[in-house]
């Protein structure tokens, strides 16, 4: 028998792993050959195991019981000895199970193996034999205990990541989708929402209602009070447009100076109604300049507000709410302008209008 504990759990885990491989149960007696025969003092019994061996390396009970009688020496082993090995066989075959995944049973198994050694160490004492090969199990377990709690160990650290790249991605995704100065939709977020949205009322018959808004005179805003100041105003623009649209509505930043409101189920009435109290709240709005307090005045806009026709592209329904908020910016500024509203002009308004 191997002198230390290392050896015999190298020598207990090659004989389980042997054994394995012959396709024999993991019973005391198989247990107790193969783990003479990985040990390798005894060559008689090596040659012996090899030639019971068939061309797959497998060996039958009946060779292994033949082999066993014949050539181990077992008259120091007693028969209380061998039924507490035989309790212990449905441990070892467990094992196997164990060795192929070291699931979350692991620990489990090696407390119970633990318990068992305790009340097995007092018997074996005058059986240095039976004590290695039950020593070689205890450790096979401890090893694969400290094994699944490495295990456990990398799956939180797995999870975590997981998580914070999950996060990452989101924010990707969110960032990809936004506008980065007024954190409202961008462009393209616009465009294929609005794709979408003209398939679906068509697909519905659900009205479809869109709202084209400018900042009036901006540039001459930029030009007084700053690019950085314009941001600002921007920002808040995009606050106050954001309070006044719900559900379905999808504002978005859809150039500079320029936003635009994706509204479903909506009525062109009822869509002008949305811009035009967009337009009081941010006509109402006091503007101050946050260092020097300066009074900035007021900001205004103009709008235009179009509904889906039938025969509508994405184009020709965005240019008929452009023609809506030109003719608001021709007529004053700081308006909304319904396509019903605009007569005879160039956005054919005056057909068909739902
Ligand atoms: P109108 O009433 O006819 O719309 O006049 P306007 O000055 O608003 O229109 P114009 O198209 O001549 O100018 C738009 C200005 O918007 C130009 C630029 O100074 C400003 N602008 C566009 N994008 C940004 C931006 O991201 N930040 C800031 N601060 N200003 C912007
Ligand atoms: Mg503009
Ligand atoms: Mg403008």
């Amino acid at each position: 028998m191997p002198g230390n504990n290392a050896s015999t759990h190298e020598f207990a885990e090659l004989a389980l792993a042997a054994l394995k491989k012959t396709g024999l149960a993991a019973t005391p007696r198989n247990y107790e050959l193969w783990y003479a025969h990985v040990e390798g003092k005894n060559p008689a019994l090596s040659a012996h195991i090899q030639k019971a061996m068939d061309p797959d390396g497998l060996v039958t009970q009946e060779k292994a019981d033949a082999l066993y009688n014949k050539l181990v020496q077992h008259a120091d082993i007693s028969t209380d000895v061998l039924d507490l090995m035989n309790r212990f066989h449905s441990e070892v075959s467990d094992l196997y199970d164990l060795v192929e995944q070291t699931g979350e049973n692991a620990q489990g198994h090696s407390e119970k193996l633990n318990d068992m050694s305790d009340q097995l160490r007092d018997s074996t004492e005058k059986y240095p034999a039976v004590g290695a090969l039950l020593e070689g199990v205890i450790s096979i377990a401890k090893s694969m205990r400290e094994e699944n709690e490495y295990l456990e160990e990398r799956l939180a650290a797995s999870v975590e990541e997981v998580n914070n790249l999950q996060r990452d991605v989101e924010s990707i995704q969110r960032e990809a989708m936004q506008d980065a100065l007024t954190g409202v939709a961008n462009r393209a977020t616009f465009d294929r929402s609005l794709e979408k949205h003209i398939n679906d009322a068509i697909d519905s018959d659900e009205p479809l209602a869109l709202v084209l808004a400018d900042i009036d005179h901006f540039k001459t805003f930029n030009d007084t009070w700053g690019h950085q100041t314009g941001d600002q105003v921007l920002r808040l623009v995009a606050e106050v447009m954001n309070a006044n649209v719900k559900g379905m509505d999808l504002l978005a930043r859809y150039g500079g100076e320029e936003f635009a409101i994706v509204l479903p189920g909506t009525s062109l009435e009822n869509a002008h109604k949305v811009a035009e109290k967009i337009r009081v709240a941010v006509e109402s709005r006091r503007l101050r300049k946050r260092r020097t307090d300066e009074d900035l005045g007021a900001i205004t806009m103009s709008m235009g507000v179009a509904q889906l026709r039938a025969k509508d592209t994405m184009e020709s329904f965005i240019e008929r709410a452009d023609a809506c908020l030109y003719a608001a910016k021709t007529t004053g500024r700081n308006r909304v302008t319904h396509e019903r509203q605009v007569t005879g002009q160039e956005t054919g308004a005056k057909e068909n209008v739902a």
